[in-house]
């Protein structure tokens, strides 16, 4: 096969600019796998699983009791597949189940969730995954299967972390899955306040990377939560405090060799552009509509730090 010695440096995407930190695209929903790839983003940065199970309109207990395990994971798989294909060989970062009760309440089989007086400090993540390996055997399942099938591009992403020992129990389920956590990617995120000062045992415990969920960690650092209209003006990802936390966790990750990244929604806005540029980070993803915008952005944060670092 002919290659072109130019394929290397070309951009895939004629009018996106290179840039050193890389613009990753978020994907909620496998149809739109497509669109996201057109961007020419480096990556997916996130894609959620649980919409694949919420689209069938069952929790996932139902589910697998009325269809059996197998179609469970295939439904994971196929979901997976439709996006780590429009993407491949470039990594697609898929974050295991992580719905709150009362998002699966509104599901068949939802009558049989906890009742919860605040769902978001609730049953929800690696918490719930680890109080019923189980269900989250399956899940793993179809990433081995992704896997076996030549998908060496998908990473996994474990949600709401609080420390070490999550992250070394995640991993021992993994492992039990039958996928090598040595060779593949894994990573979490950084939702909580706990979870970015215990970054580096979780380097220690070997995730490859940390991925900043700014939504849920503004909510925890804030005590703002985020669904609440009362406290809606409160909402600031730009605050001090989740700036410090961000700012600590990266420098500790680059002392570990472990790759920041941001996938909450304020990796869109400028002002959090030009802190996390200027911080190091490796990636920032943003939904479809936002990419060229932060394409654009992280180029001119970047050519504005090469301008300071010559003068
Ligand atoms: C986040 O918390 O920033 C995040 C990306 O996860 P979600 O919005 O799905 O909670
Ligand atoms: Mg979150």
């Amino acid at each position: 096969e002919e290659t072109d010695p130019l394929d290397d440096v070309r951009p895939q995407n004629p009018v996106k600019p290179m840039t050193a930190t890389e613009v990753k695209v978020n994907v909620s929903i496998p149809e739109a796998a497509h669109r996201a790839a057109v961007t020419g983003a480096d990556g997916v940065g996130l894609l959620r699983v649980e919409h694949m199970i919420l689209s069938t309109n069952m929790t996932p207990e139902r589910y697998i009791r009325d269809h059996g395990a197998d179609e469970y994971i295939e439904e994971i798989v196929d979901g997976i597949q439709t996006v780590a294909d429009e993407f491949y060989p470039r990594p697609v970062r898929v974050r295991t189940l992580d719905a709150p009760t009362d998002e699966f309440r509104q599901l068949q089989g939802g009558e049989d969730e906890p009742k919860e007086h605040n769902p978001m400090l609730g049953y929800r993540g690696i918490r719930r995954s680890l109080d019923t390996p189980d269900v989250f055997a399956h899940e793993l399942e179809a990433f081995r299967r992704l896997f076996d099938m030549g998908y060496d591009n998908v990473e996994i992403m474990f949600p709401l972390v609080n420390d070490a020992e999550d992250v070394l129990q995640a991993r021992n389920l993994l492992e039990e899955a039958g996928v090598d956590p040595e060779k593949r990617s894994w990573g979490v995120m950084i939702e909580t306040p706990a979870s970015a000062l215990c970054v580096e045992e979780m380097a220690e415990a070997g995730i490859d990377f940390a991925s900043f969920g700014t939504n849920d960690l503004t909510q925890y650092t804030l005590a703002v939560d985020r669904n609440n209209g009362n406290v809606a003006d409160r909402f600031d990802e730009l605050h001090p405090g989740v700036l410090k936390l961000i700012g600590e966790t990266i420098e500790t990750c680059r002392e570990h060799g472990v790759n920041t990244s941001i996938c909450g929604q304020a990796g869109s806005k400028p002002k959090m552009i030009r802190y996390l540029v200027n911080e190091g980070v490796s990636s920032i993803s943003a939904n479809i509509d936002a990419v060229r915008d932060v394409q654009h952005e992280v180029k001119r944060v970047e050519q504005q730090l090469l301008l300071d670092s010559v003068r």
